[in-house]
């Protein structure tokens, strides 16, 4: 029997380690800690290899939603739409900004925002949509910047789990009027602790994220207003700017191991992963749809194997969004693919081995 984890950041590390160690003792040596050259380099590389003309980075992906909301003065009462198949911070960002929740049902084949029912949920307190690039594939660019054209709308790109992702060519982070990323350890683009970054074309914009990010201070002690204490230290800055050149060639590597996965698993009942023309999947993650996919995870566990739900629950009916009122039924497709999906190990790390065992242990199930 193999154990194979849902993810192996150390094996990532084990191969980068030194690199990063030498970085951080420079810090360590003259303590700059906040702010600095490998914040300011971070930016640029970042801002760069995302084909924009800023990057500000920040505390963590949850807080460059909110910023971004912020700072394109969302208040309260303005609708922002987005779907329920999320992990809560896109929502959050919003509540925290005083806008107000509006979702959207997701398409069967992507798993992102369906283009189609969005026109029906505009009212006129919308001011933005918020299309997430869930798993690693970007949501359908060109349908949302000409519904949000039309409606005078502005989009925000929720990039948090589709770093380097394209789109027609170009990549996430360039697709709408700003993006919020995530780099949490797991994610395509991992700190080692917390961290985020905003990116956009829009300079005016990008000067108000970063005197809000830093307590409102256009220079030291001199506040334009009150803003917040939602930096990103040098400690993450430097180890991202280590990580960052690997970056294309991970995901590359995840692509092979996706289409090894495809390849095993073509000739069974599952549903496979749907990669749109034209996009550049990261995968982020590699999720399946399986009818009994709660036999399938504890298979699969038995068997050494790790698997998550992405995500178990939507959104809209989360106790936490029980003010919204809105029950079962209401998104079909984001309710009948929240009990069926089952998200297989996907790193760049993972070997063909460890791929072919988990497809042989899997179809002893089918
Ligand atoms: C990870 C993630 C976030 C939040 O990022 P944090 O850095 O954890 O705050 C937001 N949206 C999506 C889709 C994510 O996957």
């Amino acid at each position: 029997m193999q154990t194979i984890p849902f993810l192996n950041l150390p094996e990532q590390h084990r191969l980068i380690k030194n690199e990063i160690l030498a970085s951080w003792s420079g810090l360590l040596d003259t303590a700059g800690f906040i702010g600095g050259a490998q914040v300011e380099l971070f930016e640029e590389e970042f801002a760069k290899a995302c084909q924009v003309a800023h990057c500000v980075s920040v505390s963590n992906g949850t807080d460059a939603l909110r910023l971004i909301f912020q700072a394109l003065g969302v208040k309260n009462g303005d609708e922002i739409i987005t779907v329920p198949n999320s992990f809560i911070a896109t929502t959050e960002a919003i509540s925290q900004a005083g806008g107000k929740i509006a979702f959207v049902d997701i398409d069967r084949q992507t798993y992102n925002i369906d283009c189609k029912k969005i026109e029906d949920a505009i009212s006129p307190q919308t001011v933005g949509i918020v299309p997430i690039h869930l798993y690693g594939q970007t949501a359908d660019m060109d349908a949302i910047n000409d519904i949000a054209r039309r409606h005078k709308l502005w989009v925000v790109e929720d990039s948090c789990q589709a770093h380097l992702a394209e789109y027609k060519g170009r990549r996430t982070g360039s697709l709408g009027h700003a993006a919020a990323f995530s780099f949490y350890p797991g994610k395509n683009l991992g700190a080692c602790g917390e961290a985020g970054a905003v990116t956009t074309d829009d300079h005016k914009l990008a000067e108000k994220i970063r005197i809000l990010r830093n307590h409102g201070q256009s220079q030291k002690y001199f506040h334009e207003y009150e803003g917040y204490n939602n930096r990103c230290d040098a400690l993450q800055a430097a180890a991202l700017r280590i990580k960052l050149p690997y970056l294309k060639a991970w995901n590359e590597t995840r692509r092979q191991k996706a289409a090894l996965y495809t390849e095993l698993l073509k000739d069974t009942n599952l549903t496979l992963p749907f990669t749109a023309q034209e996009h550049l999947h990261v995968f982020h993650l590699f999720v399946i749809l399986a009818e009994n996919r709660d036999s399938l995870a504890k298979h699969l566990t038995e068997h050494g194997i790790s698997t998550g739900f992405h995500y178990p629950l939507p959104l809209h009916l989360q106790k936490a969004y029980s003010h919204l009122g809105l029950g079962k039924a209401q998104f079909p497709v984001t309710e009948d693919v929240s009990v069926q999906l089952l998200s297989l190990p996907m790193y760049p790390e993972l070997t063909d081995e460890n791929i072919h065992y988990i497809c042989t242990v899997l179809k002893g199930l089918l």
